[in-house]
């Protein structure tokens, strides 16, 4: 069965066609600027040299979506003959609420659910869902799948989703945690017991995905027992351009001096802070760490306060579950920064945790990069929320 990933964002949409009797990626494409000027679809196919690229206008998810429809039967760079041959979809969708545990079958009463869900994520619900609606209008009666980034996470125990704040809040509004990057978590701890040669109902790893946004979870027994972002995206660790953790009591003092209302205190936290935010310089933490090395004092601050806050939450995460048996790095950050894992490996000795540096010398591969003496193993594995999303259709629509 070939299985079509669709990630749809506010204006942007990322896709790869995947054959699932060996799972190769057949091709895979952006569409970005959907419904501004300069629209633009690019599309690439493994072993095929150059790019295709689609420039013009669209104005919404469906026109994109169609020009995708079209893309993936493209003679050079497409996946398909026919498009009759894609048989199912399957949609990332970021929030589940606490009505999705898992993937699903997507139908009308899930459309339902989903709409319900669009107050906890306003920003990125509402384009999945867009997304979900476009195909359904170009191929009606495609079987078509939700993968949620908060599913992986609803195993968490109510002393970890829930706040220190006046309970009717949680059954009123939902106010909770959730956790976000929940496939990613997932695939890598799956990952992290195949590699451990362990069965993951006996392991306790935590997974570090830094990317340009940052999460970790401790997982305790193949399931979620705790993770650093809560009820949005926002907390837990220093991000790119987002604060992570800070003192609440902030939020009403800026918004008494600077004068901001609760648009300008998300954007200044969502949008104006984090790494950017801490140095002027930018969200990419490669920037930062050349501003460090030339040195830039914030640049070094930002970087130093980054990793410390990774530390933190292993060491938390280590004593919640009594001990941990793997440490994994993930994503954007976590896969390329061989300084920064070195960084947040170091003076970790206490907890049984080695690097190995020679080993930690390489970006992008699923390896060990911890000595052969590390109690703790420290795992570079990358991460594939494509492919989850994938395997999880296969296994719903069939
Ligand atoms: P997201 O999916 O959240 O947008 P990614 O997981 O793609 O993010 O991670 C993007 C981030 O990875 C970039 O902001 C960049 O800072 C970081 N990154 C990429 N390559 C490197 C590298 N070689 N060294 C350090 N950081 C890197």
């Amino acid at each position: 069965m070939k299985v079509l990933v669709l990630n749809c964002g506010s204006s942007s949409l990322k896709y790869q066609l995947i054959d699932m009797s060996n799972e190769e990626v057949l091709c895979i494409g952006l569409v970005e600027r959907i419904g501004i000027d300069g629209s633009i679809l690019k599309q690439e196919k493994d072993g095929v040299e150059g790019k295709l690229v689609v420039e013009q206008p669209m104005n919404n998810h469906q026109d994109a979506i169609k020009l995708v429809l079209e893309a993936v039967v493209d003679t050079k760079f497409g996946g398909v003959k026919e498009i009759s041959e894609v048989e199912a979809v399957g949609h990332r969708v970021v929030h589940g609420g606490e009505k999705f545990a898992g993937s699903v079958l997507i139908t009308d009463e899930v459309m339902g659910a989903l709409q319900e869900c669009v107050e906890l994520a306003p920003l990125h619900n509402p384009a999945n869902i867009m997304g979900i609606e476009a195909c359904e209008a170009i191929l009606p009666g495609v079987k078509m799948v939700g993968v949620f980034d908060t599913a992986f996470h609803q195993t968490m125990p109510k002393e970890s989703y829930l706040y220190g704040l006046p309970h009717e809040l949680y059954t009123k509004y939902g106010v909770r945690r959730y956790g976000f990057h929940g496939t990613s978590h997932r695939y890598v701890s799956e990952r992290a017991a195949a590699m451990l040669g362990k069965n993951i109902e006996d392991t306790k790893i935590i997974t570090c995905h830094l990317g340009n946004g940052a999460s970790i979870a401790a997982i305790d027994g193949g399931k979620c027992v705790d993770t650093s972002m809560g009820f949005t995206p926002l907390e837990g660790l220093i991000m790119g351009t987002r604060c992570g953790d800070i003192d609440a009591a902030i939020l009403p003092f800026l918004m008494e001096k600077e004068g901001l209302d609760a648009k300008g205190l998300s954007d200044l936290m969502n949008k104006k802070s984090g790494v950017y935010g801490m140095t002027g310089i930018s969200s990419d933490f490669r920037d930062i760490e050349d501003g460090a090395k030339s040195g830039n004092e914030l640049a070094q601050v930002a970087l130093k306060a980054y990793v410390q806050k990774v530390k933190k939450y292993i060491g938390s995460y280590a004593a919640e579950m009594n001990g941990v048996d793997a440490v994994v790095f993930t994503a954007g950050v976590g896969e390329n920064g061989i300084g920064m894992r070195a960084d947040i490996a170091s003076n970790m000795e206490f907890l049984g945790m080695k690097l190995d540096a020679e080993a930690n010398n390489v970006r992008g591969k699923e390896r060990v990069i911890s000595t052969e003496d590390s109690n703790v193993k420290i795992l570079l594995i990358p991460t594939n929320e494509e492919l989850v999303i994938a395997r999880d259709t296969l296994a719903l629509v069939k």
